[in-house]
């Protein structure tokens, strides 16, 4: 079945008990046992609850794995995914990863006894070279947030099957529209559905899948034991936005390689990072691994006050963190997603105080252009 197709008909896309059109919202905590002595296939909401269910059953089926978990945010979803390690266990972790999953590993699970390393994972070899006895895990993101950093997912997959490793990687950024790290050799895939997979910047959810069954099963006991479920609620919403994944994405995608080639013409903008360049870093190995440079760019200004300017004079997009909404979202890295990193260690990473981050939206890329221009005038004038 063609991918298009899957987003609306998944197999769990209809109530089996009416036929009604979407799966209902299953807003209960328990449900009654006819029989006492055998339980039925649901008993209390937090171990399952249909519409959970079919939100898990159906990204499963996206990104081509055993078995789909709905958690209650994203970090719940890789908050979970860590604990399927223990005590003493050490991994290796991109060091450009999500800066909510650098702090879990760098304050909770250090403190509970997990050993990591972080490493420039763009080059395989520093990956294998951080790899001890003690590893268990990998841990990368590619495109990695905010310069778009491409990571070869084959070859992280590769080396965690030589050294019997657990390979985790978060697919935000690219959803399994455009990317499916099971099928280039993963074992978890986590999300926060809260960006692309929701798409309308009105709720906070998160979902991890396992390519196989023991390990869903696994990760299941987990969810059900920690508890970080998502509610009917916030699972049917993202069910909902599920449908129009393709539509949104290859618009946002479309209109974004526009944005990106008329940035490279403006002068005054040193830098422009979106892996659809063909001038990109890594941009060889993202064509082979996805399907086209997602929705996010970053751009490099001048410096700080010339960024703040710009982000004060854009008109259409929120000025927020987030990103992946139907609207289009500037964030600024410096003041946003990057503020607790030490300043130096900021800089050498190349994440400037006139670095900022478009998420593009739905909007028209003509006015999003036009815009964005008159706001790079200003900025100048
Ligand atoms: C937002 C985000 C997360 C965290 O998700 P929440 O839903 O906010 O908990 C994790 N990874 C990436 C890449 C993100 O952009």
């Amino acid at each position: 079945m063609n991918d298009q197709t899957r987003l609306i008909h998944s197999g769990r896309d209809r109530d089996p008990h009416t036929g009604a059109s979407s799966l209902p919202i299953y807003q209960v905590s328990t449900f009654d046992q006819p029989d006492p002595e055998h339980l039925g296939a649901y008993d209390y909401a937090r171990s399952d609850n249909p519409t959970r269910e079919a939100l898990e059953h159906t990204i499963a089926v996206l990104e081509g794995g055993a078995r789909g978990l709905a958690f209650a945010s994203g970090m719940a979803a890789t908050s979970s995914a860590l604990l399927l390690f223990q005590t003493g266990d050490h991994l290796v972790v991109g060091q450009d990863i999500y800066g909510g999953t650098y702090r879990v590993l760098t304050t909770v699970f250090k403190r509970w006894g997990l050993d990591v390393t972080f490493v420039d994972s763009t080059d395989t070899e520093n990956v294998r070279r951080a790899i001890t006895p003690a590893t268990r895990g990998l841990f990368v993101e590619s495109p990695a947030n905010p310069q778009l950093q491409i990571t070869d997912l084959r070859a992280m997959a590769e080396i965690a099957r030589e050294h019997k490793l657990l390979a985790i990687t978060d697919n935000t950024f690219m959803t399994p529209h455009l990317q499916r790290p099971l099928e280039l050799g993963f074992d978890v895939v986590v999300h926060s559905a809260t960006k692309f997979l929701g798409g309308h910047s009105d709720l906070i959810a998160g979902l991890a899948v396992t390519r196989e069954e023991e390990l869903g099963r696994r990760l299941k006991a987990i969810q059900n034991s920690f508890g970080a479920i998502l509610g009917p609620q916030d699972s049917w919403l993202v069910l909902r936005g599920i449908k129009t994944l393709a539509v949104r994405l290859d618009a946002q995608q479309r209109t974004a390689d526009q944005i990106a080639r008329w940035l490279q013409q403006r002068p005054e903008i040193r830098r422009v990072l979106y892996p659809g360049l063909e001038g990109h870093v890594g941009h060889g190995i993202h064509a082979r691994q996805a399907r086209g440079g997602g929705a996010v760019i970053s751009f490099e200004l001048a410096d700080g006050p010339t960024a703040v300017n710009l982000l004060k004079r854009v008109k259409l997009p929120l000025v927020a963190v987030s990103l992946g909404g139907v609207e289009s979202i500037l964030s600024y890295p410096a003041t946003m997603s990057h503020a607790s990193m030490p300043h130096e260690e900021r800089l050498s990473r190349g994440i400037t105080d006139g670095l900022v981050r478009l998420s593009v939206g739905l909007e028209s890329a003509d006015d999003l252009i036009a815009d964005l221009s008159s706001a790079l005038d200003g900025v100048l004038a």
